[in-house]
């Protein structure tokens, strides 16, 4: 039987997906994935918006200075110590899932990582599609709540 990776996704992470795709509406927006690597999971704790100006309804690029300067951000606002890359999400303003492109690119992505890395689409019907690579191979997933442990409620 094969096994599958589970994604646990906090509702920040989706709330911003949510409502960067509400906002962007025709055009395509994306970002980064925040979150750390568990013994059994993949924990996506925030999603990150870095602008495209060029997106169209078809493309969204994540342009290189830009994600890197969002992701310092990102981590000086969130100041958690576990807290890292773990993967990229954009939207679709179409009903479709991760095209074969987003597929590939997930799956180059991941080769420079000894970790699986995410990709999230958003799809116009709202709906999430998730995505996982592992060195460089598909990895299926299977996605799940992730709650903040009362403890860290502050963060
Ligand atoms: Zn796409």
């Amino acid at each position: 039987m094969l096994s599958s990776q589970p994604v646990r996704i906090h509702d920040d992470a989706t709330s911003s997906i949510h409502a960067c795709a509400e906002q962007s509406r025709q055009r395509e927006t994306g970002g980064l994935l925040l979150g750390w690597w568990e013994t059994d999971a993949i924990v996506v704790r925030h999603a990150i918006e870095v602008s495209d100006p060029e997106a169209t309804a078809t493309s969204w690029t994540r342009e290189e200075h830009r994600s890197t300067a969002a992701l310092a951000t990102a981590l000086e606002q969130f100041e958690h110590p576990w807290l890292g890359y773990v993967g990229d999400w954009h939207t679709h303003p179409a009903p479709s899932g991760a095209s074969s492109t987003d597929r590939r690119s997930i799956r180059r992505a991941s080769r420079g990582y000894g970790h699986p890395l995410v990709l999230i689409v958003h799809r116009s019907d709202g709906l999430l599609d998730c995505r996982a690579a592992r060195r460089g191979l598909p990895v299926r997933t299977s996605t799940e709540p992730f709650h903040t442990p009362s403890s860290e409620e502050s963060l």
